[in-house]
């Protein structure tokens, strides 16, 4: 974990800090492995200190990596940070994109006579950039998914409302070993389908429903997500056409993601075939995101990325198009950034599924 920590010093210099204040709780788990919910981590070339209050002084001992200083400071961790900064590091940066108002006011005040920089982003910079265990810990995470999902079809899905399958997936990831869903699942049949984040409520699924299923296992601390679209009994001419669209424009997503390839044009690869499809103003969403500690971070794929793709990416591609009182389609897939193309850590067949 410390070589986390030698990958962030630089771009600590780079910001032109003198120390970095780390205060989201999942940055501070990436850098220090503490899993508590009170935790503060500062780094700068010369310093790594944890900082966390008496509740988790044992617990920090056997979690947080050698390599950081371990202080016990008064629950308010904010109040006991002057101490802990000294006068020598003048340019503080904080996670803009994690502070509040009222938290920044909090940190202008205790630590004036510093100067406070924003420094967001820093930590996300190497996140996204997984390492090959957290690569194997992702793909268990896909694979336990796959694996509850595949449960699931087998008791069948027409009767059911969205709720129950919703609850039947997450039980069942559970009982599989993971640590809970990565988050709630989507499940939407028929018309509920049209809403890309619908809430699973009590309508039952019927014959002649598409049915959008998206849903992830936390493993070990990292998250997977997967979209299947299903039918139940025999879909008409309409939805299969649909339904081919979209798996073309998913299938041509995947084949543009390499190593160098910017987000925005591979998700425009994916959009100018829905377009083409007819159904360019059906597909409102970005075409894909990366996984991790957190099922949204980077990098992202949509119109307005500036993220270039890296080998140890790990990104969903998962156009949909969605169709106002009629239906919604949806297929996503998780894959790892390689050189010259992607690993695929999704295993669930993607051919339309008509179930019963
Ligand atoms: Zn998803
Ligand atoms: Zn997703």
């Amino acid at each position: 974990m410390s070589d986390r920590v030698d990958r962030l010093t630089p771009l600590i210099e780079e910001a032109g800090i003198d120390l970095l204040i780390v205060g989201d709780l999942v940055n501070v788990r990436y850098l220090t492995g503490f899993g508590g919910s009170n935790g503060l981590v500062l780094v700068g070339p010369r310093t790594r200190l944890f900082v966390s209050d008496f509740r988790y002084t044992e617990r920090a001992r056997g979690e947080v990596d050698s390599s950081f200083e371990r202080v016990t400071a008064t629950q308010d961790l904010v109040e006991g940070l002057p101490d802990l900064v000294g006068d020598g590091a003048g340019r503080l940066g904080f996670d803009d994109a994690h502070t509040s108002v009222k938290a920044h006011a909090k940190l202008a005040e205790v630590l004036a006579g510093h100067e406070l920089v924003a420094a967001g982003g820093l930590v996300e910079r190497l996140r996204a950039v997984k390492e090959p265990a957290e690569v194997d810990r992702i793909a268990a995470a896909a694979q336990l998914a796959d694996e509850a999902f595949g449960a699931l079809l087998e008791r069948g899905l027409i009767g059911r409302t969205e709720a129950e399958i919703a609850t039947a997936l997450e039980f069942d990831m559970r009982a599989r070993g993971a640590e809970g869903a990565s988050f709630s699942p989507i499940v939407a049949t028929g018309p509920n389908g049209a809403q890309p984040h619908a809430s699973p409520g009590d309508v039952a699924v019927s014959e002649g429903d598409l049915i959008v299923i998206d849903w992830g296992a936390l493993v070990d601390g990292y998250c997977s997500d997967c979209t299947r679209t299903l039918a139940a009994g025999q879909p008409d001419g309409a939805a299969r056409d649909a339904y081919e669209l979209v798996l073309a424009a998913e299938e041509a997503g995947l084949a543009a993601v390499r190593a160098g390839a910017a987000g925005r044009d591979v998700d425009a690869v994916a959009r100018e075939l829905i377009e083409q499809g007819g159904h360019g103003e059906h597909f409102g969403h970005g075409l894909g995101h990366g996984v991790g500690l957190e099922i949204h971070e980077g990098p992202t794929l949509s119109r307005r990325s500036e993220d270039t793709l890296q080998t140890g990416n790990v990104v969903t591609v998962e156009p949909g198009v969605y169709l106002p009182g009629r239906f919604g389609i949806r297929i996503e897939d998780l894959v790892v950034v390689e050189q010259d193309g992607v690993r695929t850590l999704t295993g669930v067949d993607k051919q339309l599924t008509v179930c019963d």
